[in-house]
């Protein structure tokens, strides 16, 4: 596809290896990092401060010349990849054309594509309504308005180690006050918390977990008052927690039998990241409404609210919108992600990485009694550290873990309540032999623990 596009500048290929080639963070990108301090405030925070240059597939290139593979893929965005040629192709065409006109002002076809490339793609084959929006936290506030709108109700369901976003509302909604909300706050209220399912850690059957958290919301709120409850089907920030099973088809079931719309957040979890086109399929889930975003758009802002349409019809004219939501080179990268995803088989590859990566990492764990858990799905894994022979967390290996991959050429991301989880949520595209490569290097940065 690269040999159509129109744009005059030519990118020399980047050899698909990690290579190290001064100190980490190098020279230029410690001077960057001291130019950023002059303007960008410290709330805005830097994982890894190397800066970076081009990337492609699953390899980053930084200023100072060094590759990292890259298993953070921008927090889960880049799932096919950084700049896939057809998405490049397809942003490069749709600028050409028409870059914005606002959605509700004077419409365009690419928004209504998006929208019916998710109503077939999403769970259940019943009437749906998307609307689109410009990040995870907007959709998400989003679907509170409309399931607040339908129900005529207020109260919003979440769970422990939830995360949301950084929004006045979804900060209310994550688990962790701190930092996302430390200091900002009034936070928005009507938000309602009940413990989750995390099998490592609480032992419980689906059953006994749902009882528990059904039970809380009885208690703290009360079905007259709950609007809707949001579940991310495989937790993201607080730690890849894979739910037991049943449990969150045991809350789907109060839910419908209480007028409460159930909202499975797939901003992380969703399109063909976890071996399925939807982490919710993995549950035999049919939520009323999704969010979707993160891995949606190749790497452009975009986000969807996808909901039942007598629910989403609710909502009155002038009610939903925004300037830039759903902009058609948004849209048209986002398209030509699907397109990707289906010519390619992308979601056979997610099922691919789950066996190279997953695998490596339970054979690692028989050797480094410090991996108490490894779980997650398709490219969506984690491996939770605790201090060997007990579940206590351990935060320090993980930091540890992180910056010995960062000085290795391998871009890691931890997660997790208790920073002891390291993630990985590479490209599903990730060749087996990169994989391979960065499991060496967690291993010898355990190793040197
Ligand atoms: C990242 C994330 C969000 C917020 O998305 P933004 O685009 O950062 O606003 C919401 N929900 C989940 C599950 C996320 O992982």
């Amino acid at each position: 596809m690269s040999d159509t596009l129109t744009s005059p500048v030519i990118v020399a290929p980047i050899a698909k290896e990690r290579r190290v080639v001064t100190a980490i963070p190098g020279p230029l990108s410690v001077a960057m990092h001291e130019r950023r301090k002059q303007v960008i405030p410290p709330g805005v925070g830097a994982a890894l401060p190397v800066y970076i240059d081009r990337a492609h597939g699953s390899i980053m290139v930084d200023i100072d010349g060094n590759q990292f593979i890259d298993l953070a893929a921008g927090i889960g965005v880049n799932t096919i990849g950084s700049t896939n040629d057809a998405v490049v192709a397809a942003i490069a065409a749709q600028a050409a054309n028409v870059i914005h006109t606002c959605f509700t002002v004077t419409p365009y076809e690419g928004y209504i594509r998006v929208a019916e490339i998710l109503v077939e793609r999403t769970p259940g084959t019943h009437a749906k309504r998307v609307m689109l929006s410009n990040s995870g936290a907007e959709a998400v506030e989003n679907a509170v308005k409309i399931a607040r709108k339908y129900t005529g109700k207020n109260g919003v369901g979440v769970l422990d180690h939830a995360y949301h976003g950084r929004t006045n509302l979804t900060m209310a909604m994550n688990f962790k006050n701190a930092p996302y909300g430390t200091g900002f706050g009034p936070l928005g209220a009507s938000v309602f918390r009940a413990p989750s399912s995390y099998p490592y850690q609480d032992g419980l059957s689906g059953e006994e977990a749902a009882k528990r958290t059904i039970s809380y919301w009885e208690k703290t709120v009360g079905t007259a008052d709950l609007a809707c409850i949001f579940v991310e089907p495989i937790q993201g920030e607080g730690g890849f927690m894979v739910p037991a099973d049943g449990y969150l088809n045991k809350l789907q079931e109060w839910c419908t039998a209480n007028n409460i719309v159930f909202i499975a957040d797939e901003v992380q979890s969703g399109v063909a990241r976890t071996g399925h086109y939807f982490a919710s399929e993995s549950f035999g889930l049919v939520p009323d409404m999704m969010t979707v975003a993160k891995g949606m758009g190749g790497g452009m802002p975009i986000a969807a609210v996808v909901g039942r349409a007598d629910i989403m019809d609710a909502t009155h004219v002038g009610g939903l919108g925004g300037t830039f939501g759903g902009n058609p080179v948004s849209c048209a990268a986002s398209i030509a992600v699907f397109d990707e995803i289906e010519k390619d088989n992308l979601i056979g590859e997610a099922q691919r990485v789950e066996k190279v990566l997953k695998g490596g990492l339970i054979a690692m764990q028989a050797k480094r009694p410090v991996i108490g858990d490894v779980r997650g799905k398709g490219a969506m894994i984690a491996i939770e550290l605790v201090h060997p022979g007990t579940k206590d967390p351990y935060a320090e290996a993980v930091t540890h873990v992180v910056n010995y991959a960062a000085q290795h050429g391998v871009l890691l991301l931890s997660a997790g309540t208790y920073g002891n989880v390291l993630r990985f949520l590479p490209s599903v595209k990730i060749s087996d032999a990169l994989i391979v490569d960065s499991l060496s290097v967690i291993d010898d940065a355990l190793a040197s623990l």
